[in-house]
């Protein structure tokens, strides 16, 4: 076993560990109350958006606070909760419309993966912007995370389209990997599709080494934020270190739009920069997937000396002879090469050998 495959062996249980003490946290904020947890209540019930709608950032942090403190004349008025509650049937009826388009979308994104058609793929990315980040704003983040670990998942029935992506995320990255990374989040499909259009000339290769080297610091940003979390019970870290809500805009405090702004620059000149080096949610899924991958991409015995695949691959996921799982989001680049008879040394030796037995001619036997 190398040696980033026995680390990550030996920093799961560690962040396992980090997580369910997170998610415990998170259940004591929720049960004490205040505007944090509103947000992640918010968080953790749907999405971004929803979070948006707690009150938190919706009327700024001073309107919020009135509201929390300050109870209207006359007191409150509640709805009689027993007379209104909505029936299974007027849950599905009232999201019937998003169960269908996040069911159409998926539908979408893994019939591409299973196709390998880069067409597709890129229609993937661009519905994926398009409906999942400007539309629903709904995406996994990791305050997701901190709420699965820890037995905080939102409630079932009002986000039942929140809850068939988590679903498909989870199952997908255990079968197959970082899918949700390579074609389903709205930020991964965004900075794919910058990197489509920028012209490579604008482009810096990070060297080898630093790139292998920096890929670590997002499982360093993991590690910090869930123990910020543990320690403080301060969800409110996270639009510093994921930018997923700019598909809202939001939370535009100078600080935040700064980072974004920078984040968004430095993307244009290095690809997937985020993705790669930063984003707390993909090491979790990276680090899921590099124990728990079962169907792994093949690899051919000539693949220990050939560097076709690995130069191909943006992701810096190709060392050598093996995949870096926690790395793949299994964009199919490499997948292409090793079925191309004309690219790969696989089929240009099997095709050498074939004819060479040809030219022989057939063995005289008996
Ligand atoms: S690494 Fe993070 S931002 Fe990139 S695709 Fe995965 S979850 Fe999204
Ligand atoms: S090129 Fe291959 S190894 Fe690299 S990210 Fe894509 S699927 Fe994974």
């Amino acid at each position: 076993m190398n040696a980033r495959a026995q680390l990550l062996r030996v920093l799961l249980p560690v962040l396992l560990v980090l997580i369910a003490a997170a998610g415990l946290s998170a259940q004591g904020g929720l049960i004490q109350g205040g505007l944090k947890t509103a947000l992640y209540t918010g968080l953790t019930q749907g999405g971004l958006k929803t979070a948006l709608y707690t009150g938190l950032t919706q009327g700024g942090l001073k309107t919020a606070l009135y509201m929390q403190q300050q109870p209207p004349a006359g007191g409150f008025d509640f709805p009689d909760e027993e007379d209104d509650a909505p029936t299974w049937t007027d849950d599905l009826r009232a999201q019937a419309l998003d169960l269908a388009l996040v069911s159409a979308f998926l539908v979408l994104a893994f019939v591409s993966f299973f196709r390998k058609s880069v067409k597709l793929k890129y229609v993937t990315l661009v519905a994926a912007v398009a409906f999942l980040g400007v539309s629903k704003s709904l995406l996994i983040s990791i305050v997701n995370v901190f709420g699965l670990l820890g037995g905080n998942l939102p409630i079932f029935r009002p986000n039942l389209a929140w809850y068939l992506l988590a679903v498909v995320t989870l199952v997908s990255t255990i079968l197959w990997g970082r899918v949700y990374c390579g074609r389903i989040c709205a930020f991964g499909a965004f900075t794919q599709l910058v990197d489509a259009v920028v012209p490579d000339r604008f482009k810096w290769n990070v060297p080898r080494a630093l790139e292998m080297r920096a890929s670590w610091i997002k499982y360093g940003i993991l590690g910090a934020v869930l123990a910020y979390f543990v320690v403080t019970r301060d969800p409110l870290i996270y639009p510093y270190v994921e930018p997923f809500w700019m598909f809202g805009l939001h939370l535009r405090t100078p600080v935040l739009l700064g980072m974004l702004g920078t984040l968004l620059i430095a993307s244009i000149f290095v690809r997937n920069l985020y993705c790669r080096f930063l984003c707390p949610l993909g090491a979790f899924l990276g680090v899921l997937s590099s124990v728990t991958t079962v169907f792994r991409i093949k690899r051919w015995s000539e693949c220990s000396t050939c560097k076709i695949c690995q130069k191909a691959c943006e992701w810096g996921a190709i060392d050598g002879p093996r995949i870096i799982k926690s790395e793949c989001v299994r964009c199919d680049d490499c997948e292409r090469l090793y079925d191309d008879t004309k690219k790969c040394p696989h089929h240009l030796i099997l095709i050498r050998k074939a004819d060479i037995l040809a030219r022989r001619g057939p063995i005289a036997t008996g």
